[in-house]
Formats: structure tokens, sequence, C-alpha cells
């Protein structure tokens, strides 16, 4: 009987976006599986390119006669499983991603490209008797050296660690007296790290491992004050996990800004922790998939894209700071982490625990819903208080005449603490030394010659595009009016530095942000100095905003929250909330009182005056107000149509043409608004100009598809020309 194959194609062509039928030959019938690597010709040239197989069957009412046949089946055993296949579903309806897209993200490149397994040759012993004229002392010496230790040793080793002579060596290769095999090198990172012994629970911490054990719900929002012990919590349940051989998945926002978490985790749970993300070499993410597919380690820690790995008995999720907007994908497909473990949860059974001081409002509100199993942790550990939190008007300080970026109250503050010895930590969201830069005289503003952003003055000299990377120096002339009055506005973290070392002399300094850490090990440099108290400041954007625990840090001081506030973003409050709070947070977490002094020009705003308080639950019912009378998620659905494009005429034009066809579609439909089309808040990044639609309301997905279905036809002729977004409620809409 003749066997068919529908396969997906490794290519990013939209037109290829369906299964493709094959036929298989009878060579490849017995051992093909759903699921495998293959190769196949294709196109008019029949090049043989890389495909999946994502179906079998023995009935296909075409011509035969006009079917190609698979060329080559790729790996022993099916790099998709059965789970897979209703995952790649999922995001195909839910993300409006392509099939290859969705294969992509569960079978990361090194594995795809065909990385193998990294091996050296080994010796072992044989388990064979010396006899004839081989029964002589040195092969003796030999065997015993070799039979011992279970005997795995490299050649080299053996001749230059023992002494052994190549020519011993090969005669009981010879003889089978000794045999060289392969061995598996792994490519782990197998540091050792200080034990992190486990704890007590205190009540509130074992009562939420109960419930969470005890929970019908598989969906668990774990919200816990700063410094309440959900990590504590985690392990738990982790070493629950593991006693009954289920396997642990333990995600962070970012893995190069949490070394304390797998510094804990691989401190109480020994090396035998897994650790995934986008920073390893193919390499060595080749390993730890195997791993982790193999059922060789039970406790894995990762950042988003760990979601996706090939767990064996899969018991616990945990998205630690679940409301993180880097758990949300900006690339196709353009999933949600959140949404993801969800969807693993349904299908495994496994437990999900959302954890986080500050719930993004969509959970808070699922909860609230019944959608999910509320558990809560309302004290600091040890019963230490939560840090006191103040907000200082600027407008008063510059009345004031303090035109300096520190109010009179935080520079007292940090006095204090210096002479201490007690550690600060100040915030301030945005890099650089300025934030642009511009003439005095006729009002010219540096810009980036590729995109419509201001660029931001570095110490370094140079004016730098953040959102490109363009980077020259700096003028000293304008280059408009030729003036010499060119000056610089706004401040960011570099200058902050500056301030505070001209401020406070004897101080010792640190920045932490992206210009500080590029390279390997620098962030954990930074932190580990601090920590060992080699630092009394740390400066830093976000970066230092989540995850720190250091008892000694009694002062944190936000320079500007407006940064956050001003964006023009449904979620400006909601990010300036939880951004205040979690850097708050870092302040009084040992036995000393903490405090938070947080300067705004806006100090009268909800975010601001909820966060001071401490109270996440005012600021969620007025937020989900202001939510549900504006039509915005969690009460409604956005779809954000962006489209880009080097041309801007034809890229206006294609616009209002999609415009008015989605706008036709859905014109009866009065739960829905259509939002431009219109140029996007940043016009130009990287000589692409950028236009918009928006739709918005009370949509189910299936109409999403069908406005997706009438864009990619509207733009089959300029596809190769305007590059095409889609996103289902995007983290952000500039
Ligand atoms: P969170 O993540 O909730 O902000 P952490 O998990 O970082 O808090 O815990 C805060 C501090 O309290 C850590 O230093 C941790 O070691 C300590 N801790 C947690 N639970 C306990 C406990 N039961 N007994 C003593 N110390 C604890
Ligand atoms: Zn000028
Ligand atoms: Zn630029």
């Amino acid at each position: 009987m003749s066997l068919f194959a529908g396969v997906v194609v490794n290519s990013d062509a939209l037109k290829v976006d369906k299964l493709f039928t094959y036929e298989v030959p009878d060579k490849f019938s017995p051992l093909i599986q759903k699921g495998h690597r293959i190769r196949v010709p294709f196109g008019k040239g029949n090049k043989t390119i890389e495909a999946f197989v994502m179906d079998l069957y023995t009935d296909y009412n075409g011509n035969i006669s006009k079917l190609k046949a698979i060329s080559e089946v790729c790996d022993e055993n099916p790099l998709i499983t059965e789970d897979d296949f209703s995952l790649i579903q999922f995001m195909r309806e839910k993300y409006l991603c392509k099939y290859i897209e969705a294969i992509r993200v569960l079978i990361p490149t090194g594995i795809m490209k065909g990385n193998r397994i990294k091996t050296k040759k080994v010796i072992c012993y044989a388990g064979a008797q010396l006899q004839g004229n081989l029964n002589k002392p040195n092969y003796k010496n030999a065997v015993d050296i070799i039979s011992e230790n279970s005997g795995i040793f490299t050649k080299s080793e053996l001749m230059d660690k023992f002494k052994l002579s190549a020519y011993t060596i090969s005669k009981l290769l010879e003889n089978n007296i000794i045999f060289s095999d392969d061995e598996q090198v792994n490519r782990i990172n197998t540091r050792n790290y200080e034990i992190y012994s486990s704890k007590d629970l205190n009540m509130e911490q074992q009562n939420a491992v109960n419930a969470i054990l005890g929970s019908k719900s598989k969906l668990i929002l774990l919200k816990g004050v700063t410094g309440s012990g959900k990590t504590e919590v985690y392990m738990n349940l982790v070493s629950h996990m593991l006693n009954n051989h289920k396997t642990s998945l333990i995600l962070v926002p970012e893995i190069a800004l949490t070394p304390q978490m797998i510094e804990r985790f691989k401190g109480r749970f020994g090396k035998n922790v897994a650790v995934f993300h986008s920073r390893l070499s193919d390499g060595e993410r080749f390993d730890e998939w195997f791993r982790i597919k193999n059922g060789d380690v039970r406790l894995v820690i990762g950042a988003r894209s760990a979601i996706f790995l090939p767990f064996d008995n899969l018991g616990l999720i945990v998205i630690d700071e679940e409301h993180e907007g880097t758990y949300k994908s900006e690339q196709n497909p353009k999933y949600h982490t959140r949404e993801i473990a969800e969807f693993k949860s349904r299908l495994t059974g496994c437990t999900v625990v959302y954890g986080s001081a500050t719930p993004s409002i969509e959970s808070y509100f699922k909860a609230l819903e019944g959608n999910m199993k509320l558990v809560e942790l309302k004290n600091r550990v040890d019963s230490s208080s939560l840090p006191k939190m103040e907000v200082i008007d600027m407008r008063e300080e510059l009345s004031n005449n303090n035109k300096s970026m520190f109010s009179k109250k935080l520079y007292e503050a940090i006095q204090d603490r210096l002479e201490k010895k007690e550690q600060i930590i100040i915030f301030l969201n945005r890099r650089g030394y300025s934030t642009f830069v511009s003439c005095r005289k006729c009002g010219y503003v540096f810009k980036c010659p590729h995109c419509d952003i201001a660029m931001t003055y570095h110490t370094n000299g140079y004016l730098v595009c953040h959102y490109c990377g363009t980077a020259h120096r700096q003028q000293s002339e304008c280059p408009s009016c030729s003036s010499k009055y060119v000056k610089y506005f706004g401040a960011g973290t570099e200058k902050l530095e500056i301030e505070i070392k001209k401020l406070f002399p004897r101080a010792r300094v640190l920045r932490m942000d992206v210009d500080t850490t590029r390279k390997k090990n620098s962030h954990e440099e930074i932190y580990n100095t601090f920590k060992n108290g080699n630092a009394d400041i740390l400066v830093g954007t976000q970066m230092i905003s989540k995850g720190l625990d250091f008892p000694n840090v009694t002062l944190v001081g936000v320079i500007t929250a407006d940064i956050s506030l001003n964006l023009p973003d449904f979620r400006s409050s909601e990010r300036t909330y939880q951004l205040i709070t979690q850097v708050g947070g870092r302040a009084g977490r040992g036995s000393k009182e903490g405090n938070v002094l947080v300067q705004s020009y806006n100090p009268e705003h909800y975010s601001l005056s909820y966060a001071k308080n401490n109270d996440y639950e005012g600021f969620y019912e007025q937020e989900i107000v202001l939510r549900k009378s504006m039509n915005y998620p969690p009460y409604a659905n956005i779809m954000l149509i962006n489209l880009s494009s080097k041309n801007q005429v034809d890229l206006q034009k294609h616009c209002e043409k999609l415009g008015y066809s989605i706008k036709n579609e859905l014109k009866d439909n009065n739960q829905v608004e259509v939002l431009g089309p219109c140029p996007c808040i940043i016009q130009k990044i990287n000589e692409m100009y950028r236009w918009q639609i928006l739709i918005k309301g009370n949509f189910e997905l299936s109409l999403a598809h069908n406005i997706k279905d009438i864009v990619y036809e509207l733009s089959n002729e300029v596809y190769n020309d305007i590059r095409i977004s889609m996103d289902i409620n995007p983290n952000n809409l500039v």
C-alpha cells in the first residue's frame, strides 16, 4: 500500500504556509513517523530542502503520478512529539503565525542544523586477562591503571599523566585487553555554587505550599509582597516534584539579570540543574535540549524560550515575576509565555505558578473571576516590614531653586546612609548621558539619520541612536545654524553617576545598564562587587529593579518616575506601579528598615499614591475601571497591524487601501472599532517608515484570522516591499 505524507517545508515564503503532499518511498515507510525531520525536492528546480512530516495517510485522491517523493529521513526519532502538534495548532490559531514559525520555537536552530553530540575517544578496560607474551610487568601495570576508576581515560592522559607508552597502549588495544570508545562531552557549565541551605518555611509560606499542592485549579497566582520568600516556596514545590520524579521548570524574565535565582537553585539542588536561555551556544543548547528530552535532569531554569523544551513528565511550571514584559515574544510566533504555560497545563495536568508582588492586571483579573487560584503572601519573612515610601514633588524643588537631579530629601538620605555604611540603590530608567541634544539658538535637535528619534549623548563623546545603534561623534557646532550653543537636555544613568561622584566624592559607585554589561560576566561582576559590600551606591536602569536581595540596602531612590508614566500606552500606569514597587522592594530586606524616595513631576498620579501605600488592590480597582471604560484588555482585545517599508509613499497608499477594506469588512460589527491607518508613534526606525492599523473591541480569534487573510491577500503584490506584522494584545503600542 502506498503511503503519503503531508509536510511543512522550512521556508519563509508566505505561500508555503500549508501542507504539501509527498509520496513516501517504500524504503522509508517502515520507519517514517509523524514529526520526522525530512528532506524533499521543492519548487520548480526541485532543490532539496528541509521539511517536517505533519501527517501520514494511505489514501490520496489526487493524481499520484504528479507527486514528488521524500528524498531523506534525517533523524532516527521524530523531533516533533504528539503534544507538540497540538501546541503548533494552538499557536497558529492564537498568534496568527505560520507552521514553520511555530516549529522553529519548538526545535531550536542548534538541533535543526543537525549539530551533534560532541564526543572524545576514551580508553576502557575490557575485563580480559593478560596471556602469553603480554603477561609482563609493564602491561600488568598499564592494565592496573586503566582498570581502576572504572577505567575511562583519554590516550593522552595515559601517556602524559601515567607515563604509559603509545606502544603499550596499542598492543593492549590490538589484543582486546582494553578498547577505545566515544564518550559524550557535555558542554555545560559545571561551576560550583555556594550551598544554599533549605529553610524552615514560616506559617504563611507553608500555607501557600499546601494551598498550591492541594488546589483543584492547576493555575495559581502567587501574589507575595517583595521579600516574602517566594523563591523558598518555589523550591519547596520543586522538592515535592523531585520526590515524585516529576520535572520542574522555573522561568525568569531574563537569565542574565537573575544570577541570584540560578545561584540559589544550583546551591540548593546541586549541579544537576539545566539552564536554558538564548545566550547559549548552539552546542550548549543541543546538550541541554537532549538532557531534558532524555529526562536526565528534572529541574530547568530558563528564560521564556525554555517553555518549549521537550520535557519528560512535567509537573510544575513557575513563572517568576509573571507581570514582566519579556514573557511576551516580539517575534513570530508572538506568544505569551503565560498562555503557553496554561496550554501545557491543560495538556499535561502540570501545575503553573504565576508569581509576583505586582501581578499583571490580566492575571489578577483572571484570579478574581475564578479562573485561577489566588494564593497570597502578605508579609515579609522574619516579619521585617515593607519599606516606607515617599513621593517627592520635583516642581516644588524647582520653585525652591533646586535644579539638581536630587531633591533635598534624597540628597540628605544618601549622605545619611553613607555615614551609616549602609548601601543605596538609585534608579533611573534611561541610559546614556543626556536624552537629547539640541541647539539653543535655532532649536535644531540631533536626530538619528535612519530613525525618527533624537539621539542620546554618551560620555564617550558619541551620539547614539538607541533604536538602530547608529553612533557618530558629537559635533560642537549646530549643523543647521553653526552656532556653538549646543546643549544637552534630560539625564541618563551616565550623568547620574557623574553627578553622584561629584556630590559624594568618597562614595564607591557602580553603574549597571546595557552599556556597562556588554562583556560576558560583567553583570555578575557588578552584582558580586555590590553584594560583597565593595560599593556603596548602585546606579542603574530597570536591570536593577528585580531579583536583587541585599540585606544592607536601606535606601532606594527613584530619580524620576515620570519616564514610564508618560509613555503613550494603555499599560503605562500599570508599568509604573510595578516598576516603583519592584525597585522599592530592594530596600529594607534585612534587619534594618528601608526607605524609598520617589521623585516625580506628577506626584498625585494614582500609580504613585497606591505604590506608596503598597496598595495593589486599590491600584487594581482604579485601573480596571479605566480599562473597562476605554475598552482595553482584559475587557477587550487589541489587534495591532504594523506595516513598514522603505518607501513612504507606497506604504501610505497601501495602508489606506488596507484600512478601507478592513473598515468595510467590519462595518456592521458594532463591537469593534478600527483606529487608523496612521503613522506609528515612532514614524521611522532603521530607514523603515512605519504605519499601523488598530482593531479594538470584543472580538473572537476567528475575526482576527479573517482580517489576517484580507491583509495577506491585499498585500500579495507588495509583499516583498512592505513588511507586515500582526499582534494580538501587544506589549506596547509604539
Ligand atoms: P521574594 O522573591 O518574595 O522577594 P526572596 O525569595 O528573595 O523574596 O526571599 C527574601 C529573603 O528571605 C531571602 O534572603 C531568603 O533567603 C529569605 N527567606 C525566605 N524564606 C525564609 C524562611 N522561611 N526563613 C528564613 N529566611 C527566609
Ligand atoms: Zn542651530
Ligand atoms: Zn537610528
